[in-house]
């Protein structure tokens, strides 16, 4: 059969796009070279936070896709491991305390439950921190998934619903019949589709070149440092606060901001670099040398831990932190979902959502989220 979107990719994205592609009744064939999540999605922390978005439009897809999360694993029939365990935004110095009394307003114009709290007050909400921070706010709304069930969650409901995983095979190359794109070739033949959606997170860029669009997304690694499995440590994720000016710089700010969670195994994931390094995913003594060092200094009790693994992810980066989703321009029948950075998996469900909906006509594009920042490149 000839289906009527074919994805390439099934991360966390890909597998969002199909389910949601599926529901709507279309005949969706997606697929991977690799395996199920074996991209970022695989290799990241599980945060669905709100509060680290910039208010706007990122903000406003994060609430959204929020509140997509709390009813998912009952829509989907199988577990996510979504909680919302609420997020600190923690602040070090009287500046970075600045830098978030000077944000909260607007944030809360925007409807964000999020509150202003003294250093104490954070300490005694999560005691593992350091003692001596200035201060921090609270958003009780937000919560953690676990990225890899929630990827193996939409791929069961969508293969329920009829969607084709073609899981060890690559998509070579986009298949043109003039400015329509009809197909992708693999290595097992060609394969004919209504429409291709791309969702192939760093890679992405690749499969756009050979069309002349030199596209704005490239891998951003990322590092993180597993500890042993602990009894309940922490009660919610904890973020520090330069880790959202981190993630709009490029390198050099700052070699790590720490970023914590805990997994419902117990271990603790302790977060992370950005660097732009091509596509090389290995961890770096230096990277993970930080990370350690920026949580020993706002987190002492975690000193002691042991450390038993560490990972490496890419994000497929953005020039604005913005993902890239819908038509490609110039293209007829050629769609984007990818430049999610260090966001893609907080924002999945609506992703799936709006993509859907703008490919059945019933959602139409929403003008900031059209791919059209190619000029900056
Ligand atoms: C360290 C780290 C921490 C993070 N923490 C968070 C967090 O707490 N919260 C959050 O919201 N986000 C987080 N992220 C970001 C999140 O992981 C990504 O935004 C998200 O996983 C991107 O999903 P994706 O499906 O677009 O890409 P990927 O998961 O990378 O999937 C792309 C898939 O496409 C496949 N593919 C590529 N090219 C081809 C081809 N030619 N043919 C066939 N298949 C192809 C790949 O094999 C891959 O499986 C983090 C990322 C990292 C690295």
């Amino acid at each position: 059969m000839t289906p009527d979107v074919l994805i390439v990719g099934a991360g966390l994205i890909g597998c969002s796009c199909a389910y949601s592609l599926a529901r709507r009744g279309l005949r969706v064939m997606v697929l991977e070279r690799e395996d199920l999540a074996s991209g970022a999605s695989g290799a990241c922390d599980g945060h669905v936070c709100c509060q680290s978005k910039a208010p706007g439009p990122h903000l406003d897809l994060a609430r959204r896709s929020r509140n997509l999360y709390r009813a998912l694993a009952e829509e989907l029939g199988g577990e996510t491991g979504f909680r919302q365990c609420g997020s600190w935004m923690i602040a070090e110095t009287a500046e970075e305390l600045a830098a978030l009394e000077a944000s909260t307003p607007q944030r809360q114009a925007e409807g964000l439950d999020v509150s202003l709290h003294s250093g104490s007050a954070v300490q005694a909400a999560e005691p593992i921190l350091a003692s001596d921070l200035a201060g921090g706010s609270y958003c009780a709304t937000d919560g953690q998934t676990d990225p890899w069930r929630t990827t193996l969650a939409f791929h069961t409901a969508g293969t329920r619903l009829g969607v084709g995983f073609r899981l060890g095979e690559t998509a070579l190359r986009l298949l043109q019949d003039g400015s329509r794109v009809t197909g992708v070739e693999t290595p097992a033949g060609c394969v004919e589709a209504g429409a291709v959606l791309l969702a192939t997170g760093a890679w992405t860029a690749d499969l756009c070149a050979p069309l002349g669009v030199s596209l704005p997304v490239r891998p951003r690694r990322g590092e993180i440092l597993v500890t042993e499995p602990m009894p309940p440590l922490l009660n919610s994720i904890v973020l520090h606060a330069p880790y959202v000016g981190q993630k709009l710089h490029v390198d050099g700010e700052r070699p790590a901001t720490l970023v914590l969670e805990q997994l419902e195994d117990g271990n603790l994931l302790l977060g992370s670099t950005r660097s732009y390094s091509g596509f090389d995913a290995r961890n770096t003594p230096s990277g993970l040398a930080s990370i350690a060092a920026e949580a020993s200094r706002l987190a002492p009790a975690l000193a002691d831990l042991h450390i038993v693994r560490s990972f490496t992810g890419l994000r497929p980066a953005s020039l604005d932190g913005l993902p890239l989703l819908g038509p490609l321009q110039g293209f007829d029948g050629l769609f984007l979902a990818t430049g999610h950075e260090g966001d893609g998996v907080a924002l999945a469900p609506i992703t799936g959502e709006l993509l859907a909906d703008g490919l059945t006509g019933a959602g139409g594009w929403a003008p900031q989220l059209l791919p059209l920042r190619f000029s900056d490149t």
